[in-house]
């Protein structure tokens, strides 16, 4: 076997060596592509253990073929991704192969959102898909349990359903209030499917074993209990925000123990057992093949914990923890700080200044107060010693 050197095996991960291991001598390497696939719940429905999360997807049909040809079958979207964007893509590039991949799209169902608006919604979350059914659909990002009280999703979903429109639904959802709203959902039996921010950041394990020193409280500890009930109830689980923030170039130097950041954090969900698949944002094809190296595995490596440590405490003092609201009411101006630091993440860490701004849309004047506040009340408000008024008033220049 050719040497292969340290990038490429980066790039390729541990099963794509092994593969690479077992051919002829002179031939071809064998592409990364899924290893393993999962039953959603009661749903049924067979996915890969790491889906196409695109959030970012604006027009590259290519990149959606890329996946495609390495097996990614699960493609999770939004009517505001990319402003419609993300929905015309894929219903362009999965033309002809809409029978081979499960589609889930979302929008939010408001408490007070009627039947006929969230028809209206997913009409046209269809007609930019280019189908006339979606496997699943989610009331987007719950974070008030009003809005899981609003009948008028119940009745639009069993509608949709009977008219083939839909055959799950689900919630999606990364607040504050994340375990309440999986709570309820559950225990009012409203969904088939949830779709959680859930990574390594979030483990009560985690933080005990190895960020003791610098972030002693674990993030929402009762989310690994609410997500072993939708377990237990035949509810599927699907993995979000499985990167905690995605701010991986200067993680490269400390790569060395053969996995990148990214397949470690990937990898510590897939073991975590909690979540039956995950989906991750995919915006180039290099990265769809580094994500690759992470399927198929049920277990962490000995070396990921220390390089996922590492990440935290070099990112930790910009990372606003997903599912947190330990500083509700720091602000006078009602500024929604989580929301304002979400928006910093995606513009700095991501790149993305138009998905910043989207995180922001619905915050009317209160996503600028920052850019007028004097006093900055919010000083000393996160128990995670984030600096707020800092990381907010970069966030609320974009908006
Ligand atoms: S700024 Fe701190 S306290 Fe506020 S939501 Fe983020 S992590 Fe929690
Ligand atoms: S800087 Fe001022 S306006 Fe911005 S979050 Fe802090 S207290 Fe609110």
């Amino acid at each position: 076997m050719d040497p292969i050197d340290r990038r490429e095996f980066l790039r390729i991960g541990t099963a794509g060596l092994l593969a690479t291991a077992a051919a002829p001598a002179g031939a071809a390497q064998t592409p990364p592509a899924i290893q393993r696939r999962a039953v959603l719940g009661k749903t049924g429905l067979r996915v890969p253990d790491i889906g196409f999360g695109s959030s970012r997807l604006d027009g590259d049909e290519a990149l959606v073929q890329h996946a495609l040809a390495r097996g990614i079958t699960y493609f999770d979207t939004a009517e505001s991704y990319t402003d419609g964007a993300s929905e015309t893509t894929l219903g362009r590039a999965l033309r002809g192969r809409r029978d081979e991949v499960i589609v889930a799209t979302k929008t939010s169902c408001g408490a007070a959102t009627t039947r006929q608006q969230l028809m209206q919604a997913l009409e046209g979350s269809l007609r930019r898909l280019q189908t006339d059914r979606v496997e699943i659909y989610f009331n987007h990002a719950v974070n008030d349990r009003a809005r899981l009280r609003n009948d008028e999703w119940s009745e639009f979903a069993a509608r949709a359903r009977k008219d083939g429109k839909i055959r799950f639904t689900g919630m999606s959802g990364h607040g504050g209030r994340l375990v309440e709203c999986l709570d309820h959902a559950l225990d009012d039996q409203l969904v088939d499917v949830v779709l959680v921010a859930y990574n390594f950041g979030q483990d009560p394990a985690f933080h005990e074993r190895f960020t003791r020193s610098f972030d002693f409280v674990a993030m929402q500890p009762d989310l690994p209990r609410v997500l072993r009930k939708a377990r237990a109830q035949g509810v599927g689980v699907v993995a979000m925000k499985t990167l905690r923030g995605a701010k991986l170039n200067d993680m490269r130097p400390f790569e060395a123990g053969g996995a990148t950041f990214a397949q470690a954090a990937l990898r510590w969900v897939l073991a975590s057992a909690l979540a039956d698949a995950l989906i991750v944002t995919m915006s180039s094809t290099d990265a769809i093949d580094e994500y690759l190296g992470a399927s198929g595995w049920t277990r962490s490596a000995r070396a990921d914990s220390a390089l996922l440590a590492r990440y935290e405490s070099r990112n930790g003092n910009s990372q606003c923890r997903y599912g947190c609201s330990g500083c509700a009411g720091a602000c006078p101006a009602g500024a929604p700080i989580a929301d304002l630091l979400r928006a910093r993440m995606y513009a700095e860490d991501y790149g993305d200044a138009k998905l910043a701004r989207a995180a922001l849309a619905g915050a009317g004047s209160r996503a600028t107060a920052c850019l007028t506040c004097s006093d900055a009340q919010c000083l000393n408000a996160c128990p995670h010693g984030l600096p707020i008024a800092e990381l907010a008033l970069r966030a609320a220049r974009l908006a």
